[in-house]
């Protein structure tokens, strides 16, 4: 372990307070370090917090369960009609993001980490600047996140325009809506502004929804979103967006290098995103970023520098909350010189809250088939069983992948209702030492019933049965 040295004001100094630098100040923490942590924002939790994902998730809840009350044949027999304003909608958001935030604030306060308020500058190797206040610090964390790539040319103070960190802020619901980029968080707003009855262009740069998931998933996906009513564009490349001037709101245009012109209310860009690196004084300590805002590390999150780490959406790849978590606890870990702790940096599910709910975990088919492994496929679809019918969320479907001489399972994906929770049964078997990763543990397990976990079973057996 290192040792404290006590030139520095603090062991470690976070820069960030979403869930890359929280698990990295708590790691430390309770490894015994003198542990700092600062923030730009108002308060704590990063945009995990306040602008990505619990207000996001906050009001896809909101939207689901209200729409689905709303759906109730009594309301119409009893001739109620009510559409729920988005100030309503996102009434609840905010208490969310308040319990969060307190939360979070006692994990600080249980641990002795102070939160440094003001924005972090390096000035040189072991010295920041926080609104002309002078820290050092033996190691450092980079866990300043990202925000959204603006192209050029386009006016995002419209007022129809917004980005997916500004599409928060949407006070009246439009009527139509055109998303521009079909990545999980464009293809998730799909879902929800579908459900909310609004008309939805969906426009892809791509030839196929999220393409790193299994084919079979994808397929289902288009299948449902089009199903539901949003209109998919496939292979289109963006030429400008104007917002409309003039005499009341009147929306927005999306031109596309096609030729084709979408005029909707409101147009959502959500086609990449940029690691927040602009202003943190890098120039001072060597360290460059790509070009897209982003900083390269190593295996142990180290930047070119031994004593900066980096973690969380400004590494890029995945972006998600969960692996920013993984990732700022096992670059403590290492500072502590318990190397990554044996944590499964790279074992990271994907949880995307579509309608319906995708996840997945391990290889995907095409995966599998490249390289020449030979495996075998049980599937279980949510419509035969008990809980999903009783709950009446049939649509859906578990997928394992297995490997077919060692039975060793390889790939779990899985769509539907729940399906982000679902896939760590699969997860966790997976995972085990062989052979304790096979699925046999489906076919001799016992299970609850009537139960969503079920599918495994029957997923089990029926790729059991195609065995010879
Ligand atoms: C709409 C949307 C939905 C999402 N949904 C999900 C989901 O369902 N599941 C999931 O796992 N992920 C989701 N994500 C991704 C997730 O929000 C991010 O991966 C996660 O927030 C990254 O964590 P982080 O710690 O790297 O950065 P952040 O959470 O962005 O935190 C970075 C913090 O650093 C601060 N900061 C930046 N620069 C400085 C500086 N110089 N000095 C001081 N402070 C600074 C910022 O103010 C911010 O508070 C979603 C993202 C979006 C946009």
């Amino acid at each position: 372990m290192v040792m404290s040295d006590m030139k520095y004001d603090y062991d470690l100094l976070v820069i960030g307070s979403g869930p890359g630098g929280e698990g990295a100040a708590m790691q430390a923490a309770k490894g015994g370090k003198r542990v700092a942590v600062v923030e730009r924002h108002v308060s704590l939790g990063g945009g995990c917090t306040h602008w990505g994902t619990i207000p996001s998730k906050a009001l896809r809840y909101s939207i689901t369960s209200t729409m689905n009350a709303l759906k109730n044949p009594m309301f119409r027999e009893w001739g109620i009609r009510v559409s729920p304003t988005m100030k309503q909608l996102k009434q609840g958001t905010q208490a969310i993001i308040g319990k969060q935030v307190q939360m979070r604030q006692s994990f600080y306060d249980r641990n002795n980490v102070p939160v440094l308020k003001g924005t972090a500058v390096f000035v040189d190797d072991h010295t920041v600047d926080i609104e002309g206040e002078r820290v050092t610090a033996g190691y450092f964390v980079i866990a300043t996140g990202s925000r959204p790539f603006r192209p050029d040319g386009v006016d995002f103070s419209h007022p129809a325009i917004y980005d997916s960190d500004t599409i928060l802020e949407l006070d009246t619901k439009p009527h139509t809506i055109t998303i521009y980029g079909a990545g999980v968080v464009g293809t998730e707003y799909a879902s929800m502004f579908r459900n909310l009855g609004i008309k939805v262009n969906l426009v892809n740069t791509r030839d196929k929804l999220l393409e790193f998931l299994d084919d079979e998933i994808i397929d289902a996906l288009s299948y449902h979103l089009r199903d539901q009513g949003v209109l998919i564009r496939h292979n289109e490349t963006f030429e400008s967006i104007e917002g409309c001037e003039g005499v009341g709101d009147c929306g927005a245009v999306l031109t596309l290098k096609s030729g084709k012109r979408l005029k909707t209310d409101v147009i959502l860009w959500a086609n990449g995103r940029q690691g927040n690196t602009a202003k943190l004084g890098l120039e001072a300590i060597g360290i460059e970023p790509n070009s897209r805002g982003q900083l390269i590390v190593d295996d142990q999150f180290l930047t070119a520098r031994d004593h900066i780490y980096a973690v969380g959406d400004v590494i890029g790849y995945p972006s998600l909350a969960s692996a920013a978590y993984t990732q700022g606890r096992a670059a403590a870990m290492h500072m502590l010189g318990e190397k990554d702790g044996n944590l499964r940096v790279h074992d990271i599910p994907t949880g995307i809250y579509t309608s319906p709910e995708i996840s997945s975990v391990g290889k995907t088919e095409r995966e599998l088939t490249a390289a020449c492994i030979p495996y075998e496929v049980g599937q279980s679809n949510f419509k035969s069983l008990a809980r999903a019918q009783i709950v009446g969320a049939t649509v859906g479907m578990l997928k394992l992948l297995f490997h077919r001489e060692t039975r060793e399972i390889l790939g779990v994906h899985c769509f539907g209702v729940n399906a982000s929770e679902i896939i760590h049964i699969g997860q966790a078997i997976m995972n085990q030492p062989a052979p304790n990763n096979t699925i046999e543990y489906f076919v001799e397990t016992t299970f609850n019933y009537p139960t969503m976990a079920e599918a495994y079973r029957v997923a089990a057996l029926n790729g059991y049965n195609r065995l010879f």
